[in-house]
C-alpha cells in the first residue's frame, strides 16, 4: 500500500461551486454522524469527499471508498462520518477530472438525492459486499437488516444468519444458521 502523493494536489484543479449550506457532525447511537444545519434541496452537490488516495487492492478500512483502478479514498472529516441507511438521502458519485496535462484523477462528490430537513442526518447506502455485511440499525421501514448491497442480501443471510425482528434500533444480533 502506498499513497499516490501527486493526486490530492491534482484534485485542486477542479473545485465544486462554493456552497453556503452548512453541515455539522454530532453523536449518534452508531458513532459520529453528519447532520444538515440548513434545509438542503434534492439534487444539491454538498461537496467533494476529500481525503487520502491510496494505491493497492489490499487496502481495507471502515471508511474507505473504492475509486477503481486499484485506488481507494480514505476520506477526511466531515464526510468520513456519513452513516449508512438502507433508505438514504444522499449518494456518492465519482467524477474523473482531466488536468491540464491530460492526466485523469478521480474525485468523489456527495449529493442530496431528496430534500433534506434542518437537523436531519445525512446518510448514504454503504452497499457492502455480503462477506463484510453487519447488522443495520437504520430503523427504516425498508431496512434490509444488514448493511449490504441489495443484490447481496440473500448471500449475507446465508453467510451470517437470519436476523431476528428488531425491537429497538440497533438492538439485535444475527441468529447463526446450522451448517
Ligand atoms: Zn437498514
Amino acid at each position: 500500500m502506498s499513497v499516490a502523493e501527486n493526486l490530492p494536489v491534482a484534485l485542486s484543479y477542479w473545485k465544486l461551486p462554493k456552497s453556503e449550506l452548512r453541515i455539522r457532525t454530532d453523536v449518534t447511537p452508531y458513532g459520529t454522524g453528519v447532520f444538515a444545519c440548513d434545509a438542503i434541496p434534492a439534487g444539491t452537490p454538498l461537496g467533494e469527499v476529500r481525503g487520502t488516495i491510496i494505491e493497492g487492492t489490499d487496502y481495507q478500512s471502515d471508511y474507505c471508498m473504492d475509486l477503481g483502478e486499484d485506488l481507494s479514498l480514505e476520506p477526511d472529516a466531515p464526510y468520513r462520518y456519513v452513516n449508512h441507511s438502507c433508505v438514504p438521502n444522499c449518494e456518492l458519485y465519482q467524477i474523473d477530472i482531466e488536468d491540464e496535462y491530460g492526466d485523469v484523477h478521480p474525485m468523489i462528490v456527495i449529493e442530496a438525492t431528496r430534500d433534506i430537513a434542518v437537523d436531519e442526518q445525512l446518510t448514504i447506502d454503504y452497499a457492502w459486499p455480503a462477506e463484510e455485511a453487519i447488522p443495520c440499525g437504520c430503523a427504516q421501514a425498508k431496512c434490509r437488516g444488514y448493511i449490504v448491497h441489495p443484490e447481496e442480501l440473500d448471500l449475507a443471510v446465508k453467510l451470517h444468519g437470519v436476523l431476528p425482528q428488531r425491537t429497538v434500533a440497533g438492538d439485535f444480533a444475527p441468529t447463526v444458521l446450522p451448517k
